[in-house]
Parts: structure tokens; C-alpha cells; sequence
């Protein structure tokens, strides 16, 4: 039976182990190459302007990338986020930067990454006052975390995106713009939860090449 000062200790160099540059990189890299599909959903369902807020958020992170490098993982994602809640307009600005803020802050308090996702998504819920089948980024969000608190590989991690992202299109929208439309935005997948996909993905394309 590990001691408690042995999951202490576990989820010390899990933390110092997160790869940060690479993944900041990478999240900003398939927002490069899958803007033109955010802003394609999101033109169906909303304002349209989901690809060009994450662009913005791409920008800002990559400004701060080479000064957070040298900070402790909790502190550096902590302000990450930051900077998307002031960079992002929109409502997927103040979501993301809410769960890198409460994933960050997880992670200085000493929790594992895995304990620091479920503190980023309760602060994503309590901001977007929304939950999984909302028809929102929550629809990826959730079960990914889930999956990576059972101890799931890769490929289950990014299954359970797809399919959290492939079940948007049959929802009715409960938050954001999308909910205005009502019955009229089923039969589109959501735009936020296009984007959590593909940074599932690419967060993972980064896991898997550092083991
Ligand atoms: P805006 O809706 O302000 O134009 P974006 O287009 O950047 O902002 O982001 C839209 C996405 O944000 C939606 O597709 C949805 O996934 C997510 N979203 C919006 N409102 C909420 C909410 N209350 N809770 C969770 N996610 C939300
Ligand atoms: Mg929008």
C-alpha cells in the first residue's frame, strides 16, 4: 500500500513531468490548423467568431510561451488561463482560461493532474452554470477526464472525445448562443466542443511522445 507521502511524492513528478512548452505549442498548433472549423460550426449555431477567439487565445499564449518555461507547471497554467480570459473575447475565453486557472491552481495546492482536471472542470460548470448534455465544450470535457481518472490510454481518451464531439450534433443547446435557437440547433455539432476535441487530441499526440 503506497503512504500518503508516496502519492504526495507521485503526484510531485507527475506535475514536474508535464511537458508545458510542448503542449502550449501544440494546442496553438491545431487551433492554426482547425480554425476554419470553428468557425464554420459556429457560424451555423452562433456568432461565428469561436475560430478567430481562439486564434487571439493562440496568440497570447504563444507571447507568454518562453517566460512561463521557466515556472512551476501549476503557476505557469494558472497564467496561461489568465491570459486567455484576458485575450479571448467570448464565451470560450473566461471557460478555457477558468479551467486552466482551476487545473493550475489544483496543481499548486499539490493535487495530481488527474485530481487538478476535475478542480478545472468544476470551475468551467460553475462559470458556464452548465453541465455535460448542454450541448458545450463540457460534452468533450467530461468524459476525457473521466476516462483519464480511470486510467485510460491515448486512444480511450481520444475516443471518448470523438464521441463526446459526434453526440453534440443530436443535443438541443441549453448554454451560450446556440441555446437561443432552440429546437433549430439540432443536426450541428458544437463549435466549443470541436475545439476541446482537437486539443484532446493534440495534448495526447504530446503524452504519448514523451513516454
Ligand atoms: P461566443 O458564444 O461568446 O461567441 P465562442 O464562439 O468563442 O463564444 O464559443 C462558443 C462555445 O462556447 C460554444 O460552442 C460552447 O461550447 C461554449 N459555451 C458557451 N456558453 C457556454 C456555457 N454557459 N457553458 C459551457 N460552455 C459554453
Ligand atoms: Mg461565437
Amino acid at each position: 500500500m503506497p503512504t500518503d507521502s508516496d502519492c504526495r511524492a507521485d503526484a510531485a513528478r507527475e506535475r514536474d513531468a508535464l511537458p508545458l512548452a510542448a503542449l502550449i505549442a501544440a494546442v496553438c498548433a491545431a487551433v492554426d490548423t482547425w480554425e476554419a472549423e470553428f468557425t464554420r460550426l459556429d457560424q451555423a449555431i452562433g456568432d461565428g467568431d469561436h475560430g478567430a477567439n481562439l486564434r487571439r487565445g493562440a496568440r497570447a499564449l504563444r507571447a507568454r510561451a518562453a517566460e512561463l518555461s521557466g515556472q512551476a507547471p501549476g503557476a505557469a497554467l494558472r497564467e496561461c488561463g489568465m491570459a486567455l480570459v484576458l485575450s479571448v473575447g467570448g464565451a470560450s475565453g473566461p471557460l478555457y482560461g477558468g479551467f486552466l486557472i482551476g487545473l493550475g491552481q489544483g496543481l499548486e495546492g499539490g493535487a495530481s493532474v488527474a485530481c487538478g482536471l476535475e478542480q478545472g472542470l468544476a470551475a468551467v460548470r460553475r462559470r458556464g452554470r452548465s453541465e455535460a448534455g448542454d450541448k458545450t465544450l463540457l460534452d468533450v470535457l467530461v468524459p476525457v477526464i473521466a476516462r483519464i481518472g480511470e486510467g485510460a490510454g491515448g486512444a480511450a481518451v481520444r475516443r471518448a472525445a470523438d464521441e463526446g464531439f459526434a453526440a453534440t450534433r443530436d443535443l438541443v443547446a441549453a448554454r451560450g448562443r446556440a441555446a437561443y435557437l432552440g429546437e433549430r440547433s439540432r443536426g450541428h455539432c458544437d463549435p466549443g466542443a470541436a475545439s476541446a476535441r482537437r486539443f484532446v487530441h493534440a495534448v495526447c499526440d504530446v503524452m504519448e511522445n514523451i513516454r
